[in-house]
């Protein structure tokens, strides 16, 4: 059976994503992309699992379409990752260049959890949900964040399991101060930009300054905070003790009653 192609064809472009060139295909022929993705043969509810999984015979299939080689359609998509960069892209859109998603982009790049800036256009990254786009965060926040973002590529793409596994402790541990559970990977990637940017931030200030010794800086910290961090360094017995006599310290320093019995 030969496929009809499409009346106009795109061009891809650098690092741009399958599912945000076939979005920018079925634009320019006037058509949803569910309708684009019938018109080859596929599914529409399975249109976000194309970006990680494509056979050989779907890229033939959209590659008649679009008047192209499915070569090119197979590189739109991302190659199979080593375990520690799958972890930490992500499989649904989080975060978008405000200026190049204006003109229907989606770059590859976006997806991964360290992606800071626009390597197109140098626009800083803004998370797809929450209110980002009109909170102003603080810029010395941004400043540490971005240098964590760097860190954290490096350690995912040097595949140095050391510096990998500091600085997912430092993103466990801000979430501990941020009072949020889960897996570290998803915060770095997740849709609480607070939380996210409160995390690459620790991973750039953990390289200067111990864990336990930022502890002393938390201030206000309360008793959920104090069970998060715990829960964090569980698997750390000479780090937890220490971080609990720290938190514990910081505690009876700030609470109403010790301040009395110094009176
Ligand atoms: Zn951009």
């Amino acid at each position: 059976m030969t496929l009809r192609p499409l009346p106009k064809t795109v061009a891809p472009l650098r690092d741009e994503l399958l599912s945000g060139w076939l979005a920018r295909l079925a634009a320019s022929n006037y058509c949803e992309i569910s309708e684009l993705l019938a018109h080859v043969g596929l599914d529409s509810r399975y249109a976000d699992t194309l970006d990680f999984e494509l056979n050989a015979e779907a890229a033939g299939r959209i590659a008649a379409a679009a008047r192209v080689s499915p070569a090119l359609v197979q590189s739109l998509i991302f190659p199979a990752l080593p375990p520690t960069e799958a972890q930490l892209t992500a499989q649904v859109p989080f975060q978008r260049c405000p200026r190049c998603s204006r003109l229907g982009l989606a770059l590859k790049h976006w997806r991964r959890a360290w992606a800071f800036d626009c390597q197109k256009c140098g626009e800083r990254l803004l998370p797809i949900l929450g209110r980002s786009e009109v909170e102003v965060q603080p810029e010395k926040l941004l400043r540490r964040a971005r240098s964590g973002a760097g860190l954290l590529e490096q350690a995912a793409t040097s595949s140095s399991s050391v510096d990998l596994r500091r600085a997912m402790r430092a993103a466990r541990f801000a979430m501990g101060l941020k009072k949020v559970r889960g897996d570290p990977a998803f915060a770095l990637q997740g849709p609480r930009p607070d939380v996210r940017l409160f995390c690459l931030a620790a991973i750039a200030v953990a390289r200067k300054r111990p864990l336990v010794k930022a502890v002393m800086f938390s201030a206000g910290i309360d008793g959920f905070a104090r069970v998060a961090l715990l829960a964090a360094f569980e698997k750390e017995p000479r780090l937890l003790v220490a971080v609990d006599r720290i938190v514990e310290r910081t505690r009876q320093r700030t609470s109403p009653l010790a301040a009395e019995s110094h009176n």
